[in-house]
């Protein structure tokens, strides 16, 4: 590969991954040189290397491999010419590699998804204590273990925790990790191949089998019927079974009926969508962990909040934003404050803004306050109209995305500085008040559900 390859490559890498990626993530890499089968780049900081890697790896392996034939890794390597942030740091390459599909082992495992570093909460609990019981390696108890739930609540990273756990302390015994899809994919094959005792074998043989978003083999009737059939080899074996969905197991459309109810006759678990507390918990541990690898690193305690506040989708789109945010303290070297933070994430937070209206806050505030939504918006300056109206109005800038004059105009035309003026009242109160802090976790509550 030379230069001219790398630029055409580039073009082609800024079409599948879209101009904003590209100008954030890319554009900083340089193409140094090839070694054997792997591509090298410079990159400014270990941190934009690690997260291009991660994020971007498998499609830059893609396409380098579409031109180059005997590439098949990237790596990259700090820049250390460039005296930035993170080229401090001792450089230890961020890489990617490609196995040949291995019949012998499942999906890799990623390494950061550990017990350690996934953090308990109400919406978890229940999901993480059946998790550790299963990862003990003790008596078979309850099989198959079944955890669903939606999207990003964190299925994979309990399933890759549980793993990592007997892995470490039962070298001895054969854990099968993989993705239904993984599953398919080996079943065609085998079929393909003639090799279908060996599949047999191979399925049969692990002491505990992992199949993750189980979902995926529905409707797909020869891959179900053999599921089936090592499902119950297995457990026949009394050998533990683990199984991830995005629902529960009689709801998954176009399984069939005799998978749902081995499904269901083990213990069935779910993890419910996150609340504000756990996101939080979720995003100071995720910064405790950044801060041992980059010390430098330095966040305002309300850019969190402000975070577990608003994105509330799914802990992969709260992750996202926050390693954005690393990424540009890294690159920037800047302090992260609330300002940084908004105009960094902008697109984020539009994406994932509830709509809650200027309106909805001042119905809720008026009804909790028991005063009329007019005297809410009028003139009235007594205690107790003002004191609602300026309750509302912290809430209108904390829960929607409205500047200070638009809120102003909301409530009867009032000036931006007006709406200042409350907004501060309201953060020393919360401070110094307990009931006034109560009752404003009260109504977002309400204003959230
Ligand atoms: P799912 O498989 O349910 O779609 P994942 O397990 O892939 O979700 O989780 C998405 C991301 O969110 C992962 O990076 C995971 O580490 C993180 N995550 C989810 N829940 C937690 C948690 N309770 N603590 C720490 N990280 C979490
Ligand atoms: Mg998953």
């Amino acid at each position: 590969m030379d230069d001219r390859k790398w630029t055409k490559l580039k073009i082609s890498l800024k079409k599948s991954i879209g101009e904003n990626n590209f100008n954030n993530w890319l554009s900083p890499i340089e193409f140094s040189h090839v070694e054997e089968d792997v591509a090298i780049f410079t990159v400014p900081t270990n941190f934009l290397g690690n997260y291009v890697s991660q994020n971007f790896g498998e499609i830059i392996v893609a396409q380098i491999s579409l031109e180059v034939n005997k590439i098949n890794r990237i790596r990259f390597e700090v820049d250390n010419k460039s005296n930035n942030l993170a080229s401090s740091q001792p450089s230890a390459p961020a890489h990617i590699s490609f196995p040949k599909d291995n019949e012998l082992t499942g999906a890799q495992l990623d390494k950061r998804f550990t017990f350690d570093a996934f953090v308990v909460g109400k919406p978890n609990e229940l999901a993480h204590a059946a998790a550790r019981r299963v990862a003990e390696g003790g008596d078979v108890s309850f099989n198959p273990l079944f955890l669903y739930g939606g999207v990003g609540l964190g299925k994979t990273h309990l399933m890759h925790a549980i793993a990592w756990e007997l892995s470490n302390r039962r070298p001895d015994i054969n854990v099968l990790y993989l993705s239904a899809e993984q599953f398919m994919y080996r079943f065609v094959q085998a079929l393909r191949e003639r090799k279908m005792m060996d599949f047999k074998q191979l399925f049969r043989s692990v002491d505990i089998l992992m199949v993750d978003d189980v979902q995926f083999i529905a409707g797909k009737g020869s891959t179900q019927e053999e599921f089936f059939h090592t499902f119950n080899a297995l457990v026949d074996q009394n050998k533990q079974i683990i199984i991830s969905g995005d629902r529960a197991p009689g709801e998954i459309k176009d399984l069939e009926d005799r998978i749902k109810s081995r499904l269901q006759s083990g213990l069935v678990v779910d993890l419910h969508p996150t609340d504000y507390e756990l996101r939080l918990g979720i995003l100071q541990s995720k910064v405790e962990r950044q801060k041992q690898q980059y010390p430098e690193l330095s966040i305002d305690n309300n850019v969190l909040e402000f975070l577990a506040l608003r994105i509330s989708t799914n802990v992969r789109v709260l992750e996202g934003a926050l390693t954005r945010l690393f990424a540009f303290a890294s690159l920037i070297g800047r302090h992260i404050t609330l300002e940084v933070a908004q105009d960094c994430l902008a697109d984020v937070l539009r994406a994932s803004e509830r709509k809650i209206t200027v309106e909805e806050i001042q119905r809720k505030v008026s009804e909790h306050y028991n005063i009329r939504l007019s005297d809410m918006i009028g003139p009235k300056r007594l205690r107790t109209y003002a004191r609602p109206r300026q309750i509302a109005m912290f809430l209108s800038k904390q829960l929607t995305s409205r500047s200070l004059p638009e809120i102003g105009r909301r409530f009867g035309g009032r000036d931006h500085t007006t709406v200042m003026h409350g907004v501060k009242r309201i953060e020393e109160l919360r401070a110094q008040d307990g009931q006034i802090a109560e009752d404003l976790e009260m109504l977002r509550r309400a204003l959230e559900a």
